[in-house]
């Protein structure tokens, strides 16, 4: 989901879906939407592919276990840092560690803290409607899943959505160069996989093999898990609220993603910093989120209100 490139070819995709809307002769907005911009995508794509390269580099407990760690590390990066504090401010914190909030979900090879909170909020404003450019009720599912991500659409960062970010020069700065960061993460696993290789022959590690597991692999798992929030969690699962969209929560999702199953409860009340309403809602995210609040880290948690609690009975009652 690199920022590589610019938009110079494009092709167009049109979903069964939309085989009625492309019968006018003029171009809508929402045809423009089902646009693939090859080239600019191209490094996006690439990634995918490259994972094939295992083949050749072969696999270790090591490089799996580097792989599995950065998954979980940076999942938790998309939860508690891009979403529940960018998009959603659910807990404050100062400017230097919201830079360093933002640094970490950098490495994700999810672009910018800015553009991903600026189309998440624009998700909770029109959920499932025709403007939300991830419904999997208004766009086939492999739309919703990932294709949104290489419309020329989508690429913008939309500033006026994010005004409370925009202020400030340093995360606007790692929105523009949302390439850098994966790029030293790929070269600081190269340079892992060389180390362990030289000091710890007996791992049975390399350079490349840990480009290829740390990197390619771990964030092409975490991209594809991240967009089952888009995609499965308003198909499949609970309602407890009644909400207008189709977010549903479901605890495999919840287990994949850290807490952020919980979809329901959160397009019901997205200001708390929990998504997990509940003991048995398992959700990490918020686990972690509190670790960090304790040692000082980020404070002001936004709690669930007893009247969202309230709410949850009488919908219980009336389903
Ligand atoms: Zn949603
Ligand atoms: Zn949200």
């Amino acid at each position: 989901m690199s920022n590589l490139g610019s938009s110079v070819s494009s092709a167009e995709v049109k979903p069964a879906a939309l085989s009625s809307t492309s019968k006018h002769s003029e171009e809508t907005s929402v045809e423009r939407d089902y646009k693939v911009d090859w080239l600019r995508c191209a490094p996006f794509f690439a990634m995918h592919f490259v994972c094939l390269a295992v083949i050749w580099v072969g696999w270790s407990w090591t490089a799996v276990g580097v792989a599995a760690f950065l998954y979980f590390a940076r999942m938790f990066a998309i939860t508690g840092f891009y979403h529940r504090y960018f998009s959603h401010k659910t807990f404050k914190t100062s400017r230097v560690m919201q830079f360093f909030l933002a640094l970490a979900g950098a490495t994700c090879v999810q672009r910018g803290a800015l553009w991903w909170a600026a189309h998440h909020r624009g998700h909770h404003l029109h959920s499932d409607e025709e403007d939300d450019v991830h419904s999997p009720h208004q766009h086939t599912f492999m739309w919703s899943h990932m294709l949104w991500i290489t419309s020329p659409q989508n690429f913008e960062t939309d500033l006026k959505a994010i005004p409370d970010l925009a202020k400030y020069p340093e995360l606007r700065f790692l929105d523009d160069h949302d390439v850098f960061v994966p790029v030293l993460l790929a070269f600081a696993m190269l340079g892992l996989g060389y180390g362990l290789n030289f000091y710890f022959p007996s791992l049975g590690t390399s350079g490349w093999q840990m480009v290829i597991w740390g990197f390619f692999i771990s964030s092409t798992v975490l991209f594809h898990a991240t967009c089952t929030i888009n995609s499965l969690s308003h198909l499949f699962g609970n309602r407890r609220f009644n909400t207008k969209d189709h977010s549903r929560n479901n605890v495999f999702l919840a287990f994949l993603t850290l807490g952020e199953g919980w979809h329901n409860n959160h397009h019901f009340y997205p200001a708390s910093v929990r998504q997990g309403f509940y003991w048995w809602e398992f959700d990490i995210t918020y686990y972690l989120l509190w670790t960090m609040a304790r040692l000082g880290l980020i404070w002001d948690l936004q709690p669930v209100p007893k009247r969202i609690y309230e709410k949850a009975v009488e919908h219980q009652k009336a389903a």
